[in-house]
């Protein structure tokens, strides 16, 4: 039987479809509040609504804008890798002027050097732990228990060190380097050309701290991060902790470093060596005797 259609009837559909429509804004309203923190998590880019002062461009090297390991949630994820490893013959951009010595993977962390120079093989992957416990982020096994440590001393004076981009596969690094090489070909220049150019905004595969899964991009990814008390805090207690600032602001640093001022890239080196390397104001390649 028919129900009839009176007033009566079309005000309770009319109303039953407002709290429809009101249920589905707040479930989706949730879903992208937690897709937008998810990204954050993942994407230094989004982390940030003031990205004006890191253009690409001006911060030379480091990868620090493209995303911190999307499968570094776990260290048993199965990712192809090349069994390459990259000297100076076959390190695939030797075409470019680019030919690292492969680093020592097993030197002590207070000696691990990873920089331009001196570059991780392909298929080196550390043991990895999560950087805060429920981060998402993760370090060096051997690392993390430190920053840990870090992050909770610094909460508890009221600070938050918030774990940015840690550990980044050396696939990934290499995706992101080889998508900006085609962009760079897409705009007419040649291989070499491309491949230089892009390694000035993002370093070659191997030869980022974050490969190995040894340093920390912290809060922000923007040169104001100097401002902030968390850069504060960082400079005077990041060295108890074992992290020393990689990049410092000088000419000098820039230049033995190969890498212009990251405020927010933090370094694991140990207790006492960082404290030794602030003290005497060095970088970490003059520690290591390899500037
Ligand atoms: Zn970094």
């Amino acid at each position: 039987m028919n129900k009839k259609i009176t007033p009566r009837v079309i005000r309770i559909i009319a109303l039953q479809s407002v709290l429809v429509i009101v249920a589905v804004t707040i479930l989706g309203g949730a879903v992208i509040t937690h897709q937008k923190y998810k990204a954050k998590l993942e994407n230094p880019d989004s982390a940030h609504s003031n990205t004006a002062d890191i253009e690409e461009g001006t911060q030379a090297s480091d990868a620090e804008k493209n995303d911190p390991e999307a499968s570094a949630s776990s260290s048993t994820t199965k990712v192809p890798e090349t069994t390459s490893s990259p000297d100076e013959e076959n390190y695939p951009y030797a075409y470019a002027g680019f030919t690292p010595k492969v680093t020592d993977v097993n030197a002590d962390l207070s000696k691990f050097i990873v920089n331009g120079k001196y570059s991780l093989p392909a298929d080196y992957k550390p043991q990895l732990a999560e950087a805060v416990k429920g981060s998402g982020v993760y370090l060096d096994y051997r690392v993390a228990p430190y920053y840990q440590q870090m992050y909770d001393a610094a909460k508890a004076d009221g600070i938050t060190l918030t774990p940015i981009s840690g550990y980044r596969s050396y696939n990934r690094q290499k995706n992101n380097f080889e998508n900006r090489i085609k962009e760079n070909m897409n705009k007419g220049m040649d291989k070499v050309e491309a491949t230089k150019t892009a390694a000035t905004v993002i370093m070659v595969p191997g030869s980022s701290e974050h490969n190995a899964g040894l340093a920390m991009d912290i809060c922000s990814l923007s040169e104001s991060f100097e401002n902030y008390k968390e850069f504060e805090w960082l400079n005077e207690h990041a060295a108890e902790y074992g992290f020393i600032l990689r990049y410092p602001k000088d000419e000098r640093s820039r230049e033995i470093t190969g890498v212009v001022y990251e405020p927010w890239h933090y370094r694991f080196v140990g207790v006492e060596v960082a404290k030794e390397i602030k003290s005497k104001g060095i970088t970490f390649e003059e520690y290591v005797g390899v500037a």
